[in-house]
C-alpha cells in the first residue's frame, strides 16, 4: 500500500507535538474527545430531522477502552464519522485545522505554550502514541475506512470493517521511559480525572467500564469466625463526565480559572480575556450566556475574514457557530456562547435571522455588554483603560453608525486624552470638571496629542483655564458631531468661530479693526480665491500670527478623513484664514494694504496661507512656490 506524505506545515506541528514538554501531553484526550463530541453534535443534529439517523439522545455516547496488555487506547463515537476523502483532507493536512491557523499567523512562537494553553486538535495524538489508527465510517457511507500513521513517515488508507457510522481513533502508546510513563494513560483512575479535569461538561456521556472490587459473599461460620472476606473483582460502566455545560453550572461552583481555561481553549486565544461575565438571564428573554471581552483584537480583526458572532446553543445544542445576529456591530469584539431555551432546535439559518426572540436575546445580550463595560470603567479604571486602548475606536464606530441610534447607550464610556495632564477622560468626568462660566465641552482635532498641543487655535481656550479634548482618530470628530451634546453641554471645536469666550469690549475691539481694514482684508481674500473663502481677523490667537480653520458643517479634519476614503468625488472644507490683529504681522500687511502695493499683498498672503497650513500638519500645494517666495522676501 502506498503510504503518502503529510503536508509541509503538518509534518512541522507534528514535529512539535512529539517534542513538546511532558505536561502538556495529556491534553491529548481532551482534543480526541472534544472531536468526538462534535462529531456527535452534527449527527444529532442531523437526527432531530432525519429519521434514517435511527438514534435517540440517549443512545449517543462517546466511549474509552484502555487495554494494558496491548498498550492501547481506543476512543469511539457514534458520530458523523468521516468519508476517504475527509479522512484524507482532515487528517492529511492539518492546516485545515482552526487552531493551526492561528498559530501559523503566530509565527509559532513559544510552541509549548501555545501547546499547553489551547489544544491543536487530532494531531496532539502523535504526543503519546507511536501509532493512531484512526477507523470511520461517514454516515450514509455504505463504506468503512482505515487511517493509519506512524508520525512524520506519512499515512496510509485503506477500506475496513465498521457496521454503523462513527469513529473509532486507536493510540498504541508510546513505551515508557524514565521520566515520561505514557502508561498511566491506561489506568481508569488518570482516565477519569483527566475526564473530569478537561472534558466534564461534553454533552453527551463519555463512558468507560471501570473495575471495582467489593467482598465476596460469605458463609454464615465464616462470618461468625470473623473472618476477613475476600474480594472480587467486577466490570462497571460508568459515566464519567458530570455532562452539564460550564454555562449552566451554578456560579459559585466555578473560579476565575474555569472560564479563563474555558476561554483560551474555545476560542482560540492564547491571551486571558481581559473580562468576562456569566449571565443567567430570566423574564422576557430565558438564556445563560459566557461573554468575554478579549485583551488583544484578533490577528484577522481588521480583515475582511473576521466574521463577528457568539455561538449559538439550544438547550444545551449548538445550532450555529458564530450567530451575528446576536452582536450589533460596534461590539464585534466580544466573544462568547449564549444557550436558550426559547429557540426552536430545528429552525434553519434563515429563519433564525427574523426570529423575534433572538431580537429579543441580542438586546439583552447588548445591554449586558454595554453594562460590564460600565462597571469596569468604575471599578477597575486601569483595565478600562487598557481596553479602551484595543477597542475604543470601535465604541466611537458605534455612536457614530446607525444614524447615532446607539449613541445614548455609548456615550458615557467614551474616552478622549485631555488638555489637563494629557490623560484620558470621560464625558462626564469632563464635563464635571468644567468650570461654572464654561459654556461649551470644546475639543480639538489632530494627527496627535503633540500636534494639537501646538495648534494655535488652541491658544484662546486654554487662556481662560479650560479643558480641551484632543481628537486623534479619524472617527472621533464624526461621532462627536453625531453626540452633538453631552449632559446638555455642546460641543465645540476650537477651530470654530465663535466660541463663547470672547468679552463684548475684546468683540467690539475687533469689530472696529475689521472695518478699519476692509479694505486689506478683502485684497488678502481675492488673493487667496479659490483657496479660502474668506480672510478675517482672529480673536482666537494670543502668539501666532496666523491659523486657518474652517466655516460650514465639515471641517478641515473631516476632510482629510472623508477624502482619504476610495470615492470618487472629493468634500471641500470651507477654508477661513484668520488673522491675529495683535501680532506685527497685521500692521505690516495694513500698511501694504494702504500704500497700495497689490501685488506683495498677495504674496504676503501666499505665505501666510501656506504657513497656516504647514501648522495644520496639512500637505501644500505647491511647495516651490513656497520656497521662492521666501527667498525673494528674504
Ligand atoms: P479541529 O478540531 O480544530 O478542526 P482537528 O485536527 O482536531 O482540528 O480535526 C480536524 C478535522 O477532522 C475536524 O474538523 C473534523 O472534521 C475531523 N474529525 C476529527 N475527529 C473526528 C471524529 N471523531 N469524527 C468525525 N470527524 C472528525
Amino acid at each position: 500500500m502506498e503510504t503518502k506524505q503529510f503536508k509541509a506545515e503538518s509534518k512541522r506541528l507534528l514535529d512539535m507535538m512529539i517534542h513538546s514538554i511532558y505536561t502538556h501531553k495529556e491534553i491529548f484526550l481532551r482534543e480526541l474527545i472534544s472531536n468526538a463530541s462534535d462529531a456527535i453534535d452534527k449527527l444529532y443534529f442531523r437526527s432531530l430531522t432525519d429519521d434514517s439517523v435511527g438514534l435517540n439522545k440517549e443512545d449517543f455516547a462517546i466511549w474509552l477502552y484502555a487495554d494494558k496488555d496491548a498498550k492501547t487506547l481506543k476512543i469511539v463515537d457514534n458520530g458523523i464519522g468521516m468519508t476517504k476523502e475527509e479522512l484524507e483532507n482532515n487528517l492529511g493536512t492539518i492546516a485545515n485545522s482552526g487552531s493551526f491557523k492561528f498559530k501559523n499567523e503566530n509565527k509559532l512562537e513559544e510552541d509549548n505554550q501555545i501547546i499547553g494553553q489551547f489544544g491543536v486538535g487530532f494531531y496532539s495524538a502523535f504526543m503519546v502514541a507511536k501509532k493512531v489508527t484512526v477507523i470511520s465510517k461517514a454516515f450514509g457511507s455504505d463504506k468503512a475506512y482505515q487511517w493509519e500513521s506512524e508520525g512524520v513517515d506519512g499515512y496510509t488508507i485503506s477500506e475496513a470493517e465498521k457496521t454503523s457510522a462513527g469513529t473509532e481513533i486507536i493510540l498504541e502508546l508510546l513505551d515508557d521511559t524514565e521520566d515520561e510513563k505514557y502508561s498511566e494513560f491506561l489506568d481508569q483512575y488518570r482516565l477519569k480525572s483527566l475526564v473530569k479535569k478537561y472534558s466534564d461538561y461534553i454533552r453527551f456521556p463519555i463512558k468507560m467500564n471501570v473495575t471495582h472490587s467489593r467482598p465476596k459473599d460469605q458463609s454464615e461460620e465464616d462470618k461468625e469466625a470473623g473472618k476477613a472476606p475476600e474480594y472480587e473483582e467486577y466490570i462497571e460502566v460508568e459515566t464519567l463526565n458530570s455532562m452539564v455545560p460550564l454555562w449552566k453550572k451554578n456560579k459559585t461552583e466555578l473560579k476565575e480559572e474555569d472560564y479563563k481555561h474555558f476561554y483560551t481553549e474555545k476560542f482560540f486565544d492564547y491571551n486571558e480575556p481581559i473580562r468576562y461575565a456569566h449571565v443567567k438571564n430570566e423574564g422576557n428573554a430565558n438564556y445563560n450566556a459566557l461573554l468575554y471581552i478579549p485583551s488583544k483584537a484578533p490577528f484577522d480583526y481588521y480583515s475582511k475574514e473576521y466574521e463577528k458572532g457568539l455561538q449559538l446553543y439550544s438547550n444545551g445544542v449548538l445550532i450555529m457557530d458564530k450567530c451575528a445576529d446576536l452582536l450589533p456591530d460596534y461590539l464585534s469584539f466580544v466573544k462568547g456562547l449564549v444557550d436558550s431555551e426559547d429557540l426552536s432546535l430545528n429552525i434553519s439559518r434563515e429563519m433564525l435571522q427574523h426570529d423575534r426572540q433572538l431580537k429579543v436575546i441580542a438586546k439583552s445580550i447588548e445591554k449586558t455588554i454595554l453594562a460590564e463595560l460600565k462597571k469596569m470603567l468604575r471599578s477597575d479604571r486601569e483595565k478600562y483603560e487598557e481596553f479602551w486602548k484595543v477597542f475604543g475606536l470601535q465604541l466611537k464606530y458605534g455612536v457614530y453608525s446607525d444614524f447615532g441610534m446607539n449613541k445614548e447607550k455609548i456615550q458615557d464610556l467614551l474616552m478622549f486624552t485631555s488638555s489637563k495632564e494629557q490623560k484620558l477622560v470621560t464625558l462626564d468626568e469632563y464635563v464635571t470638571g468644567m468650570r461654572e462660566e464654561q459654556k461649551y465641552i470644546y475639543y480639538a482635532t489632530g494627527e496627535s496629542a503633540a500636534r494639537i498641543e501646538q495648534l494655535p487655535q488652541t491658544e484662546l481656550v486654554k487662556d481662560n483655564g479650560f479643558e480641551i479634548l484632543y481628537l486623534t482618530d479619524n472617527i472621533d470628530e464624526f461621532a462627536i458631531k453625531t453626540l452633538n451634546t453631552y449632559k446638555d453641554k455642546e460641543f465645540k471645536s476650537v477651530s470654530s468661530e465663535d466660541l463663547g469666550l470672547e468679552s463684548t469690549e475684546k468683540k467690539e475691539e475687533l469689530k472696529a479693526k475689521e472695518e478699519e481694514s476692509s479694505d486689506m482684508l478683502a485684497a488678502l481674500t481675492e488673493a487667496l480665491s479659490g483657496t479660502v473663502s474668506k480672510v478675517v481677523l482672529s480673536q482666537r490667537l494670543k502668539t501666532h500670527p496666523v491659523c486657518l480653520t474652517s466655516e460650514g458643517e465639515i471641517s478641515l479634519e473631516m476632510e482629510k478623513v472623508l477624502n482619504s476614503m476610495p470615492v470618487d468625488q472629493k468634500v471641500h472644507a470651507q477654508r477661513v484664514l484668520e488673522i491675529n490683529p495683535d501680532h506685527e504681522i497685521y500692521g505690516k500687511l495694513k500698511a501694504l494694504s494702504d500704500s497700495g502695493d497689490k501685488e506683495k499683498l498677495g504674496k504676503y498672503a501666499k505665505l501666510l496661507y501656506t504657513q497656516a497650513c504647514l501648522i495644520e500638519g496639512m500637505s501644500i500645494e505647491d511647495p516651490v512656490e513656497f520656497s521662492n517666495l521666501i527667498c525673494e522676501l528674504m
